[in-house]
């Protein structure tokens, strides 16, 4: 019997057993994946995220992976751009973007150094529930016999079509569907010395340098293009950064390494996240479009509140229910407004003027380009930043 089982082990599962166990909890964490292994992601880490895993005595082995400090985020917009370095956070000044083979495998070995019990290769088919408690999982072990396992609770870190979540008929609520589709490749070669994100019209490009000297260079277009963008996919692909001659120019000295990968399976959406003896976290419990580069710093900062909510919850410190409730309102009550932000930036339509006056204000100041950033990455709670008194303050410096 363990204290916590938790289902799926990268950026929401691993951090959740790892915290746990460290609190002296009896974890389990599986996953049908092994490590190290990639997923449809790309995987930039804002400051706050990489401050996160110095906290977690992480850091250390990210760096010596060898992924690049970003000096500087552009966001063009073609008449001018917001040019500037992130904001530091607890004394953390780089963004970075660590290959999820790299970042997954660091967060399951402190799981398993932290004395939780992982798992690799196991795929859970359900819940073992009794008396309307989830109270266990039963599945297949990597050698295809079936397994069950019981706990006080199981956590569902298993993703967008999370098991945990269907078992339990969590039902979504805030709900968009998905807005765009985007396509990314690995390229060698292509000179960048922090995030670049262009905005073409129907089209964004994004450039993030990773580990072993390589980028990310990451398309994306609105759902009702995906069909069009299909039939012809390079060719859809390199007219889009050829809306951004200078770009196209690097990528094109550069040389692609690995195949392009897709997915237009991008909706937006919190899913009711706890119930007796289960609880969600990550992609599983929140999900929503990359614009934003979010799911893994959100993923991290959800399984420090559910951690501790599961150990007071566990340590008899509070009723476990009114502890997970705390969890999930303090996550909907942070997140919403990156929500609403995530679905309008999603829809790719055209900036209305006053829209497109605030970011020129915003470019045209260093200073407010960082904080700018910073509010981005949630350092400035964004529904401040976006706060009419703060709007008409940049637009008064501005002078407009
Ligand atoms: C195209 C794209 C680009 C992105 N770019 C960024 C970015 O730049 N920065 C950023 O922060 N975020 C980004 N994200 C979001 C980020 O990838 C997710 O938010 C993050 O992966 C969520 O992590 P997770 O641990 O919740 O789920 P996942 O990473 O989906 O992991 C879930 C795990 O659960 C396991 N699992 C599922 N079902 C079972 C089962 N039944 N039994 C056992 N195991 C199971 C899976 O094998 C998997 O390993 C991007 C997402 C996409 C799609």
């Amino acid at each position: 019997m363990f204290d916590v089982i938790v289902v799926g082990a990268r950026v929401a599962g691993s951090p959740t057993a790892m915290l746990l166990a460290r609190q002296g909890h009896r974890v389990l964490v599986v996953d049908r994946a092994r490590f190290p292994s990639d997923v449809i992601s790309t995987h930039l880490l804002h400051v706050p995220a990489v401050a996160i895993l110095r906290r977690w005595g992480l850091l250390e082995r990210v760096l010596a992976s060898g992924t690049p400090p970003y000096e500087y985020f552009r966001m063009d917009f073609g008449e001018f751009a917001i040019h500037a370095p992130a904001p530091a956070v607890d004394g953390v000044q780089h963004p970075r973007c660590v290959r999820r083979t790299v970042l997954d495998k660091i967060l399951v070995d402190a799981a398993a150094e932290a004395s939780a019990e992982v798992r690799e290769g196991f795929t859970v088919d359900g819940l073992v529930v009794e008396d309307g408690a989830v109270v266990g999982i039963h599945g297949r072990d990597r050698t295809g016999a079936q397994v069950v396992e019981r706990a006080r609770i199981v956590v569902g870190a298993d993703g967008l079509r999370s098991t945990v979540a269907r078992e339990v008929g969590a039902e979504p609520y805030g709900a968009t569907p998905s807005l765009t589709a985007t396509y990314y490749a690995y390229y060698r070669g292509v000179a960048a010395g922090g995030g670049e994100i262009y905005s073409r019209g129907d089209r964004a490009v994004v450039v993030f340098p990773t580990n072993d000297e390589l980028a990310c260079v990451f398309v994306s277009c609105p759902t009702k293009d995906f069909a069009e963008f299909r039939t012809d996919v390079e060719g859809q692909y390199a007219a889009a950064i050829d809306r951004v001659p200078e770009l196209a120019a690097r990528v094109r000295a550069g040389e692609r390494v690995e195949r392009m990968r897709a997915t237009a399976d991008l909706p937006n959406f919190f899913r009711t996240s706890h119930g007796p003896g289960w609880a969600l976290v990550g992609d599983a419990g929140y999900h929503k479009d990359p614009c934003l580069a979010a799911g893994i710093m959100d993923a991290f900062m959800c399984a420090e509140t559910l951690a501790v909510a599961i150990h007071s919850g566990l340590s008899g410190e509070r009723d476990m229910d009114e502890s997970l409730a705390g969890y999930v309102a303090h996550r909907d009550a942070w997140f919403t407004p990156y929500l609403d932000l995530t679905t309008r930036l999603a829809a790719m339509e055209p900036p209305r003027p006053e829209q497109v006056a605030l970011l020129a204000a915003i470019a045209a100041d260093p200073a407010e380009s960082t904080r700018y950033i910073g509010a981005l990455q949630g350092s400035t709670p964004i529904g401040e930043y976006l706060s009419p008194g703060n709007i008409g303050r940049i637009m008064a410096r501005a002078g407009q």
